[in-house]
């Protein structure tokens, strides 16, 4: 079934198209250019075109289909998520982290990452919420649907095999999605994920830096993005020392401030009753 938001981008399409349209057609029929409905409808056209590209490559789009990026909540949770793994050494060090602060995480695992490291991958599921984020970590954002598919459908291949769970979250490499790769993983299956908050640590800044960035951006039913791997990269390339070494005074910082820690699964199960 699709998404009752079919029909909204199809009339912000439309709407785009019309009045631009609208606009050339008057002005090419000999009508001045600064006249108030030919700028009307130029206006209209490029204000509804402007939402369809921002909708595109916004990572908390609405306008084609549902990602889930916060709960609508008061209640002071969040969700921690942590993309590009499963990564050794840093996958096990964090798992060592939230095991010992008794948090349940959200990974969002590379294919490719996985059948590197398939026990733990494994590992992660055990204890955590999986989710796919695609086999070889491309850009999606301009991508035919068939590659999309492809992607996720390795993806949820991999983690499969490894773990014996098929995911039921996907989060999309780089942030972008557009409407055909929320369309393919709806038709999969699958509930599109963005973040809150997130620390741009895919530049190692220092790990206070990081660290601030996320306690910054953290608010009730937040979700918050960080990274256990990189790419499709693995140890020495990959380096999230500096991810690892934030997570704990993260962790304290924000149970200090009463908040709790979810699943993604959980928070939408939150963000559903609210
Ligand atoms: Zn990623």
């Amino acid at each position: 079934m699709k998404h009752p938001r079919t029909h909204a981008w199809k009339a912000a399409a439309a709407t785009t198209a019309g009045g631009l349209v609208l606009a050339g057609l008057r002005t090419a029929t000999g009508r001045p250019v600064r006249s108030a409905p030919t700028l009307a409808a130029a206006g209209a056209g490029l204000a509804a075109g402007g939402l369809m590209a921002y909708e595109w490559l916004t990572p908390r789009s609405w306008l084609y289909g549902p990602v889930f990026w916060h709960a609508r909540t008061a209640e002071r949770v969040v969700a921690l998520t942590f993309d590009d793994g499963p990564c050794y050494p840093y996958t096990g060090q964090l798992l060592e982290i939230l095991d010992r602060e008794g948090i349940r995480a959200t990974f969002f695992q590379v294919g490719n990452n996985v059948m590197r490291e398939p026990n733990l991958s494994a590992e992660v599921a055990s204890q955590h919420e999986v989710g796919n984020h695609t086999f070889t970590h491309p850009h999606l954002t301009w991508s035919q649907p068939g590659t999309v598919r492809d992607q996720l459908l390795r993806g949820q291949e991999a983690i499969h095999n490894a773990t014996g769970t098929l995911p039921r979250l996907f989060r999309v490499p780089h942030g972008w999605y557009g409407p055909q790769v929320i369309s393919v993983a709806g038709d999969l299956g699958m509930k599109c994920v963005g973040w809150s908050v997130m620390a741009w640590d895919w530049d190692r800044p220092p790990s206070d830096v990081i660290q601030s960035r996320i306690l910054h951006g953290a608010g009730p039913g937040g979700v918050t993005l960080l990274h256990d791997g990189q790419d499709t990269q693995a140890f020495p390339m990959a380096d999230r020392s500096h991810t690892i070494a934030a997570v704990s005074d993260i962790i304290s910082s924000l149970k200090a401030n009463g908040y709790g820690f979810r699943t993604v699964p959980e928070l939408m199960d939150l963000d559903a009753a609210g």
